[in-house]
């Protein structure tokens, strides 16, 4: 984990992405994501540092998919250390990030609440 990358403007964990090892994290243009972005937008645009400072209910952009969204919802309730310490403890435990492409362990989940019980316990 480079924890250093932190967690993206829309929750994407850049720290554990399998790309970061060419790409500094979101913001310094390494992003595939960057050209269509709309959370790097309108966060930008509302001078934001991330979406995890918004107070909208929002979906926009990669908030429709629930990892981002959950890992925003997260840092809004806990704050951002607390998910990265959850973060680094579960890749010590295993728990992959990315294990096929862009998918891995933090994906297969329908409801943000699970998600958050395993982020925080590493048990599903
Ligand atoms: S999708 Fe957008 S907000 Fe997320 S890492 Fe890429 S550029 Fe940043
Ligand atoms: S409105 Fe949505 S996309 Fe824009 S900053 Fe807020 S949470 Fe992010």
């Amino acid at each position: 984990m480079k924890r250093e990358l932190g967690i993206a403007r829309c929750g994407l964990a850049c720290c554990l992405c399998s790309e970061n090892d060419k790409c500094n994290g979101c913001g310094s243009g390494g992003c595939a994501y960057k050209d269509m972005c709309k959370n790097l937008k309108c966060s930008a645009e509302r001078h934001l540092a991330a979406c995890s400072e918004c107070k909208e209910e929002c979906k926009k952009g990669l908030l429709s998919k629930i990892k981002p969204y959950t890992f925003t919802l997260f840092i809004k309730r806990y704050g951002i250390d607390e998910l990265l310490d959850c973060l680094e403890r579960n890749e010590k435990n295993g728990i992959v990030y990315h294990r096929e492409g862009i998918i891995g362990d933090y994906d297969d989940f329908d409801d943000p609440e699970k998600l958050i019980a395993f982020i925080k316990t590493g048990k599903r």
